[in-house]
């Protein structure tokens, strides 16, 4: 019997650099407005990666275990908003076990047929990175099911009466899925990660870190006062931290001698409306809509959406997030309130 056709959308799988690299690439945008540097930023091991020291122990745990057994490493979760660092650990993950790593997001595995192209052409050991797992659709999430548990994808081929199911066997994957809300997560699909671990706003000390590596990997001046305050300003998070690297690096270079001190970091990022504290303009729009048209609140998001031009995710996944952290914002059942320290700052 021929063998079932799978309907695998080269475009919507993966792309994949050439084979020196063994290094693949997102095909799609997913808000990664500087994808080629990124790339080059990403620490490509452990040893590289600062911060978030739970994460990496548990990790280098269960590295060192799949190693020793000869294994594939088991499923893994990250959580956390974005750019924090959850693509960067999938890959280093692939580099530390020997493996390929494929990289594909929730919302492009359409039909259960995406997800068996995926899956029927991993390796064993291979490690399937899905982001935004939080956003795979219901059909495709039960289809993950059997193929995470018992390596195996049963598919219906055929409709009406020449319906018949087919049972795939796959290679020992890892499943390694990222998410910015574990809540949005179902029960079953969270419980079959062995590890669920979440990653954390950086402090300033690992940003700092980060940023004098980025600005010696691009050969930029810079002094470690001029760090430390584009640290300051980075919402700890390390991909902003890089995006804003480039711009005070323009800045330094059109309005002072090239070099990133302090002077020349604080003034360029005013330049960008971040204040001393990180926030944003929309930051500030969302705190201000809240004080000063509802005396605080509470507010519902999606009224907050529309007042202040922004999508519900974005304000849900990124500005949210760092708001609540920093104490100027909490979440309620009725809506969004704004808090005393909040009022002070504005
Ligand atoms: P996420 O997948 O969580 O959105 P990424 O892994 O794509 O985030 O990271 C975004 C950028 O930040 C990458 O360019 C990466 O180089 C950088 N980055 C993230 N975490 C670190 C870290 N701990 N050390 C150095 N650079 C980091």
């Amino acid at each position: 019997m021929a063998g079932p056709k799978i309907a695998f959308n080269e475009e919507k799988g993966l792309l994949k650099l050439p084979a020196d690299r063994g290094v693949p690439l997102l095909n799609h945008t997913l808000a990664e407005p500087r994808l080629p540097v990124e790339a080059a930023l990403r620490p490509p091991s452990f040893a590289d990666f600062t911060g978030q020291r739970k994460t990496i122990e548990r990790l280098n745990v269960m590295v060192g275990a799949a190693r020793s057994r000869g294994e594939a490493l088991s499923h893994i979760l990250f959580s956390g908003p974005p750019g924090l660092g959850k693509t960067t650990l999938a890959l280093i993950l692939g580099t530390e076990m020997g493996r390929q790593v494929r990289i594909t997001s929730g919302p492009v595995i359409e039909r259960p047929s995406d997800l068996a192209g995926l899956l029927t052409n991993l390796q064993e050991g291979d490690i399937l990175f899905i982001d935004e797992i939080h956003r795979i659709s219901k059909t495709v999430e039960e289809y993950l099911y059997s193929a995470m548990e018992d390596f195996r994808l049963d598919i219906i081929i055929d409709q009406g009466p020449n319906a018949r199911s087919v049972s795939l066997p796959l290679n020992r994957f890892t499943l390694v899925g990222a998410t910015t809300r574990t809540g949005l997560l179902t029960a079953p699909l969270r419980s079959r990660f062995t590890l669920q671990t979440r990653l954390d706003y950086y402090t300033a000390t690992d940003l700092t870190q980060i940023i004098i590596r980025s600005c010696q990997l691009l050969e930029i001046p810079f002094e470690t006062a001029g760090a430390e305050e584009i640290a300051r300003r980075a919402r700890g998070t390390p991909r902003i931290a890089n995006n804003l690297i480039h711009f005070v690096r323009d800045f330094a270079s059109q309005r002072a001698d090239g070099i990133i001190t302090q002077a020349v970091a604080a003034a360029a990022l005013e330049l960008l409306e971040i204040d001393q504290n990180g926030l944003d303009e929309m930051d500030k729009r969302i705190l201000r809509l809240l004080a000063e048209a509802y005396n605080g609140g509470p507010v519902g998001l999606g009224t907050i959406a529309i007042a202040v031009g922004e999508d519900e995710h974005t304000l849900e996944e990124v500005h949210e997030p760092f708001l609540i952290q920093e104490g100027y914002l909490q979440r309620t059942a009725q809506g969004r309130i704004l808090t005393p320290k909040a009022f002070a700052l504005l």
